[in-house]
């Protein structure tokens, strides 16, 4: 659960995306304009399901996006809208990005760079028509066009130019559109990509000498103007959350956060929110923003600071602390990007990329959650090693993999956590495991439907206490409870057709080293517990010792299997089950997980072994069920 986040609904982002080629041409191009981290949106997701709607090419602002893209697997066109320095032409061959050209200079680097490595590099030329920023001059652009056009190592493969108010100056827009286009006639040959349109002009500026346009605000479904309402219907794509964390209340004359700049009139009742400008929530909106709580507006009060703010929520009933909030995006139109930043003059780009930067982020796609990405943080790995920190960056890198909280709490809770947090670090791992199970006709009369089971069972491991136990139950249920306990080395199943004790199971050596141990049984609520103790033990504890336990039982002839758990970790191990002539045909399913999934199997006439080489590791809760 988290303070705030955001979630970003990609069925919203198709949604916007077909809502704009409506006004494309047939065969016009499209680049998904993903500078940014994508407005704030995450460049990856977005980048990924606008080639799924159709996008031929990504758009970013420098080598650094661009390389990211390519490590996760993007591999359509990524062009490099911002001017390059030098210094990223390494990255920009490296990560086959293609570079956009405003100065002569950079364009003689690279094609030096590439002639050097015998490759060629495709380039897009800028032309400034009127934005005044990135771009060759006018009256400069044809000499350094027909320049570039003769280095041999470069490919010019797009022309392009960029408006400067497509959303809401018309002439001016046109004015750039016109000068554009004689500039275009002056070329003797176009190259492939021709292109001007941001997203607003897809709308409000289509245009007959293009080949591809770039979408970017309007794809991320906000109205760049209110005059394109009644021509395109937008949906937000991101929205950002959080949870009431305290509600209080204020009498008349007392005052809200920072500065006095709110003085209750009147007693009013109001939440804590903890989100502040640190979060992107802008301090501008101090005393002018809304936030939605259950369906109802609520004004923030006071100035917005660093990590809190305050909003009114006298007259509702039924809002409590974790109550979630939405300050941003889908749910009520006063919270639209575009919206909350005309509150205070700001420009709706910013705010989004100022939210994507902090909250983590949940990809939404019809109705349920596809994906997430955690927060950006530069410091993720501290330099606390403590067991608490390491668990909830495991159980977290876990859950990130896996999407799911549940499956990776069920590998974290049942593999890792016994490896991992247990306070004591003592964890026994055992060695030369080697286990035989011997089944004989029994000699008792009243027992001819059952089998006498002799086992003897040695490894060596850690000493952790001067005693242990060995215990057997009567039901899986009671049983269960001893898995857990790590003063138990032997457990076995009893056929409920027998009673606890001695009788029906007994053990008949127990040794550590040579020292023969004592026990003791007690019956407690279904198991028998036999304690195993000696005096001489207290001195080996912390001593890698042997362990020899070996035991008389009596096992169901009508069964048919008999299972051999491994639940510790443990190197090397030998499985024997000897039965005479008493069985044929007989199978073996083992059940390793991890790397060595297939023990050696070798069978005799009077008896089966599964073998894991000795210095192999076998991951607990691994073993072998003999059927027959
Ligand atoms: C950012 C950018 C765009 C996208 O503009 P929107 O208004 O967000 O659609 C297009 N072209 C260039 C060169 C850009 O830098």
């Amino acid at each position: 659960m988290e303070r705030s986040w955001t979630e970003i609904n990609l069925s919203n982002f198709e949604h916007n995306f077909n809502e704009l080629k409506r006004f494309l041409r047939p065969g016009i191009n499209t680049m998904q304009i993903v500078k940014a981290d994508a407005y704030g949106h995450g460049a990856y997701q977005i980048s990924r399901k606008a080639i799924a709607c159709g996008a031929v090419s990504l758009g970013v602002a420098n080598s650094d996006e661009g390389a990211l893209l390519r490590y996760q697997g993007i591999s359509v066109q990524i062009l490099v809208l911002s001017p390059s320095l030098d210094h990223e032409i390494e990255s920009i061959i490296e990560y086959d990005l293609t570079p956009s050209i405003s100065y002569l200079d950079f364009a003689k680097s690279l094609n030096d760079y590439c002639r050097k490595r015998k490759i060629i590099c495709k380039v897009h030329v800028n032309v400034d028509t009127g934005m005044g920023r990135s771009g060759f001059n006018l009256d400069k652009a044809l000499v350094a066009y027909n320049q570039i056009k003769k280095m041999p190592n470069l490919k010019i493969e797009g022309i392009f130019s960029h408006y400067s108010a497509s959303e809401e100056n018309i002439e001016y827009t046109a004015h750039q559109k016109k000068v554009f286009n004689e500039f275009l006639d002056k070329l003797k040959e176009l190259p492939p990509s021709v292109h001007i349109a941001n997203s607003s002009a897809v709308i409000n500026a289509a245009d007959d000498f293009s080949t591809l346009v770039r979408i970017g605000l309007l794809s991320y479904g906000i109205y760049s103007d209110k005059s394109i309402h009644q021509l395109v219907d937008l949906r937000p794509v991101m929205s950002f959350k959080t949870r009431i964390s305290l509600i209080k209340s204020a009498e008349y004359g007392e005052s809200i956060g920072y500065n006095r700049t709110y003085i209750a009139t009147e007693k009013v009742l109001y939440a804590i929110l903890p989100i502040g400008y640190a979060d992107g929530y802008d301090y501008l909106l101090s005393n002018k923003g809304y936030v939605l709580i259950s369906g109802n507006l609520c004004p923030v009060i006071g100035r917005i600071s660093m990590d809190m703010i305050a909003v009114n929520i006298s007259g509702l009933d039924d809002v409590h602390v974790n109550d979630e909030v939405i300050l941003l995006g889908e749910g009520h139109e006063r919270l639209r990007a575009e919206n909350i930043t005309a509150l205070y003059g700001g420009s709706c780009y910013e705010i989004l990329c100022q939210i994507g930067r902090r909250a983590k982020r949940y990809y939404r796609e019809n109705g349920s959650t596809i994906a997430s990405s955690p927060l950006l943080r530069r410091d993720f790995v501290s330099f606390d090693y403590s067991d608490g920190k390491l668990n909830t960056i495991i159980e977290a890198a876990i859950e990130q993999r896996l999407q799911s909280k549940q499956i990776a709490s069920l590998i974290y809770k049942d593999v890792l956590e016994r490896l991992f947090t247990e306070k004591d670090q003592k964890i026994g791992y055992r060695r030369n495991f080697n286990h035989t199970i011997r089944f004989s006709e029994t000699k008792i009369r009243d027992f001819q439907d059952y089998f006498q089971v002799n086992t003897s069972l040695t490894f060596t491991k850690k000493l952790q206490n001067d005693y242990f136990y060995v215990v057997c139950a009567k039901n899986e249920l009671v049983l269960e409870k001893y898995f857990l306990r790590k003063d138990v080395e032997y457990r076995w199943l009893l056929n409920e057709n027998f009673d606890l004790g001695k009788d029906f199971f007994d053990i008949t050596d127990i040794r550590i080293n040579k020292i023969e141990l004592n026990t003791e049984l007690k019956i407690v609520e279904g198991c028998l517990e036999i304690r195993c103790y000696h005096s001489q033990l207290a001195d080996l504890v912390d001593q890698e010792v042997k362990f020899s336990i070996s035991t008389r039982t009596y096992y169901p002839k009508n069964s048919h299997q008999v299972a051999v758990y491994l639940i510790e970790m443990t190197q090397g191990a030998e499985i024997q089950f000897i039965y005479d002539d008493l069985i044929n045909n007989i199978e073996v399913v083992s059940i390793f997980s991890g790397k060595n999934r297939y023990p050696l199997i070798s069978k005799e006439s009077d008896r089966i072994k599964v073998t894991i080489p000795k210095d192999r590791w076998i991951l607990p809760n691994s073993g072998v069920v003999f059927v027959y």
